[in-house]
């Protein structure tokens, strides 16, 4: 049977997770070899020759990576930008173009226009809910990729997959998907028709604040061997360990993601009727301006939450440095709950450029932990405004 055709959970469990047949060892061993003995000259043992190129850990993650996001191949990285660069280093070269939503992750855009820019990849930022102006830049660009982040970062905008899919297939270039915050448990971006699935692992899939990693996720061969030979050549690999623990956080994201999906919209509906709020971004929320969009092509709207005081900067600096269950920190996705400010800590790459954030707002990671605390923890925070 196809593993296609089982469930998400029963894919995110099982595939590439086989036991280990010497033993029975149902957890398959970690391997740490950095070569493999070789029986002949070039006669290998199931391919593997060197640690760079393949190790059984990581083929393990990306089988299981490649099934849970319905895909054919998946490419594990050191981080989410490692895969981003050799993502773009593998699909265009020196005077291609990106066109990015702007509203993307401040690291994303850094890549793209103070490293890759200066290698000569050209980009345009613009409103992806504005189909006009996507045709229009892509037009006046001959764009290679287009590259979309939903639920995006920090203003939880949703970019409508299949349409802006057409777009860009329309005028003959690919269709990326950011799909971090979502996660595959909540969203699958290649049927929805993008081509290509980027992840910061680090985040939803890893899951426990405890491992830093990247992937990318195709269902075409000609994309595959292209990526795969970059991960090879320029060598941004996840280590063995690292791979280990974003299996072992895969295995439980469809079990968390509930229980993120859950708190956050408990925590959204709580904020949304304070005074002292001018505005929450949540796609759950009926307000939200994408919010049936999000209800088509999700199957839950995620654990993030941003809001906005009506009392300026400083209410949102006192609120993110007087929660005790929230952790302020960078980074998201987590079981425990985290704020952040975003224009002095995650998006301080992107201030001052037209994906500056606004300075009254703070952005939530809601975790695991039990509501009644969580919301308890905001009540007491907002005690001190
Ligand atoms: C964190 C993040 C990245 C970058 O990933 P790293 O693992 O930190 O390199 C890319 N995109 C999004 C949406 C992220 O949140």
């Amino acid at each position: 049977m196809s593993e296609n055709i089982q469930g998400f959970n029963t894919r995110a469990v099982h595939a590439g997770q086989a036991f280990e047949p010497r033993t029975g060892a149902v957890v398959p061993p970690l391997h740490f070899s950095s070569t493999y003995a070789q029986d002949g000259i070039g006669n290998l043992r199931a391919g593997y020759e060197y640690g760079r190129g393949g190790n059984p850990t990581r083929d393990a993650l990306q089988e299981q990576l490649a099934a849970v996001e319905n895909g054919t191949h998946a490419y594990s990285f050191s981080s989410g930008l490692a895969a981003e660069d050799s993502l773009i280093r593998a699909l265009a070269e020196p005077g291609d173009h990106i066109v990015l939503g702007n509203d993307a992750y401040g690291g994303t855009y850094r890549l793209i226009s103070k490293v890759l820019g200066g290698w000569g990849i050209g980009n345009t930022p613009v409103d992806m809910s504005d189909h006009a102006a996507l045709k229009a830049a892509i037009a006046a660009n001959k764009t290679k990729l287009v590259w979309v982040e939903t639920p995006s970062n920090p203003m939880m905008r949703i970019t409508d997959i299949a349409a802006v899919a057409a777009i860009a297939h329309e005028a003959g270039a690919l269709l990326v998907v950011d799909n971090t915050f979502a996660s595959p448990a909540l969203q699958q971006p290649l049927d929805l028709g993008a081509d290509v699935v980027v992840h910061s692992t680090t985040k939803y899939i890893g899951g426990h604040s405890d491992v830093v990693g990247g992937a990318i996720v195709v269902k075409d061969p000609v994309l595959a061997e292209a990526i795969g030979f970059i991960q090879f050549a320029v060598g941004a690999v996840s280590g063995p360990m690292d791979a280990f623990l974003t299996t072992r956080g895969l295995k439980t994201l469809g079990v968390r993601m509930r229980t993120h999906s859950e708190n956050a919209m408990a925590v959204a509906t709580w904020l949304a009727q304070r005074p002292e709020v001018q505005a929450v971004h949540y796609p759950g929320l009926e307000s939200h301006p994408e919010h049936e969009l999000a209800k088509k092509q999700m199957s839950g709207f995620g654990g993030m939450v941003s809001v906005q005081f009506a009392g300026g900067e400083d209410a949102a600096r006192i609120v993110a440095e007087a929660t005790r269950v929230f952790t302020l920190a960078e980074s998201l996705g987590g079981i425990e709950s985290l704020m952040n400010y975003p224009s002095e800590m995650t998006h301080a790459s992107v201030k001052g450029t037209e994906l500056a954030v606004p300075v009254n707002l703070l952005r939530l990671s809601v975790g695991i932990e039990d509501i009644a605390d969580l919301i308890a923890d905001l009540e007491q925070a907002f005690a001190k405004l």
